[in-house]
């Protein structure tokens, strides 16, 4: 037998399967809304102009590709912490945030998660009731116990607030919560701004561990108002954890631009800090990559191109709640017996469509039309030329 002959095959992940047997679909009018990528109009993932702007100067720069120091490009971090926290926050000017470049969003998840296992070894890790696939794996394997907080109702298709307000009131102190500070993946159901109050109160009251995942800033109400939670935490005190990623709110996905930035109580804890964040990149990949940080850091700190971010997110945010009202409104007509005014209620790429297993199964078998198979849809793929073709699909599976 070979070193590795008993090595068995780990699980495919869920959403890549659904990827796969959508490229082996020969049907031409094929529809993948399985993926979390944003789509545009045109059904292409778009390379934004801000980003093609700064590239041209970074090209025009010619500059050496030397290592990047191990938290990242400092231009960079600078920028996210203006972002994050807000350019006036008194975290900023305490120097009690520190902010490390990560590799996407879960580089960044995982830098926390292998940072909080040195120094809250024993905690309990919570994740959202239905969440992100990856968050329990990349917890699980920096080798915390993950545990399910209620968030998703079924019945209501919103959150179910009072379990979730009771479970968190339930955490052993010290816990860690990882909560999504917008643009619910996978439900699209979000909290609002009072349930948010009180979510930060029960936090605080039981001395948990906030951990922020923002993968999604710009794409629910605007990009102040999905960070508003962070300042919300900022301001109830304690230690916070923020990861945020740029895959989306940049078109940068495969660039991998993200970042992680703790909350310290002090600016001398916060220097103590960064030296052990550093610590754990270090002995992870040693320091993150050059170009997609670059980019990153050249638009938001370029008036001129960081208003043309703005309005290019913009532009996807508002692209992206139209074909909610207009998949509402069609399958109204086509459905008329199905209520689905909830999606309208959603925020952010992804909603919790209500759709069987079964249903899923059948969309894809008969109509090509591929989802995942809890029902959840992402609904940047759709355009005007192909959510007909979605809703008198699903109005036929119903
Ligand atoms: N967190 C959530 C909730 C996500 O949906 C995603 C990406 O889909 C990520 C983190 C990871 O982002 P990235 O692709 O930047 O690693």
């Amino acid at each position: 037998a070979s070193l590795f002959s008993a090595i068995d095959m780990a699980p495919r992940d869920p959403i890549l399967g659904i990827t796969e047997a959508f490229n082996a679909d020969k049907n031409p009018a094929k529809i993948n809304l399985g993926v979390g990528v944003y789509y545009d109009e045109n059904g292409k993932v778009p390379l934004l102009s801000c980003v093609r702007k700064a590239e041209a100067i970074l090209i025009e720069q010619a500059a050496p590709r030397t290592y990047l120091p191990i938290d990242g490009l400092a231009s960079y971090d600078a920028a996210v912490q203006e972002l994050v926290f807000g350019a006036d926050s008194v975290v900023i000017q305490e120097r009690r945030a520190v902010t490390v470049q990560a590799i996407g969003g879960t580089g960044a998840l995982k830098i926390g998660a292998d940072f909080l296992q040195r120094f809250a070894p024993g905690a309990q890790v919570y994740i959202s009731d239905p969440s992100w696939e990856n968050h329990r794996a990349l917890f699980e394997s920096a080798g915390f116990v993950v545990n399910n907080y209620a968030y998703y109702d079924a019945a209501t298709r919103g959150v179910n607030f009072a379990g979730m307000l009771a479970d968190l009131q339930a955490m052993p102190r010290g816990s860690i919560v990882l909560m999504h500070a917008c643009c619910h993946n996978p439900t699209g159901a979000d909290l609002s701004a009072e349930q948010w109050g009180e979510v930060i109160a029960a936090v605080s009251a039981g001395g948990l561990i906030p951990f922020l995942d923002m993968a999604y800033q710009g794409f629910g109400a605007g990009i102040a108002e999905d960070g508003a939670v962070v300042r919300r935490f900022v301001a109830a005190g304690g230690p916070l954890l923020i990861s945020n990623s740029f895959s989306k709110s940049f078109s940068l996905y495969g660039e991998r631009v993200g970042a992680l930035s703790v909350v310290a109580a002090s600016a001398d804890e916060a220097a103590r800090l960064l030296s052990q964040l550093k610590r754990v990149v270090r002995t992870n990949y040693s320091n993150p990559p050059v170009h997609g940080g670059k980019v990153v850091a050249t638009v938001l700190t370029t008036p001129e191109l960081r208003q043309l971010w703005e309005d290019e997110l913009a532009a996807m945010r508002v692209r992206i709640r139209a074909m909610r009202e207009a998949f509402v409104t069609k399958l109204k007509e086509k459905a008329p017996g199905h209520d689905f005014d909830f999606v309208r209620q959603q925020v952010g790429m992804f909603s919790y469509s209500g759709l069987s297993k079964a249903q899923v199964e059948t969309l894809a078998r008969e109509h090509s039309v591929y989802a995942v198979d809890t029902g959840r849809i992402c609904v940047a793929p759709l355009n005007a030329a192909n959510i007909d073709k979605v809703v008198d699909a699903i109005a036929k599976v119903l």
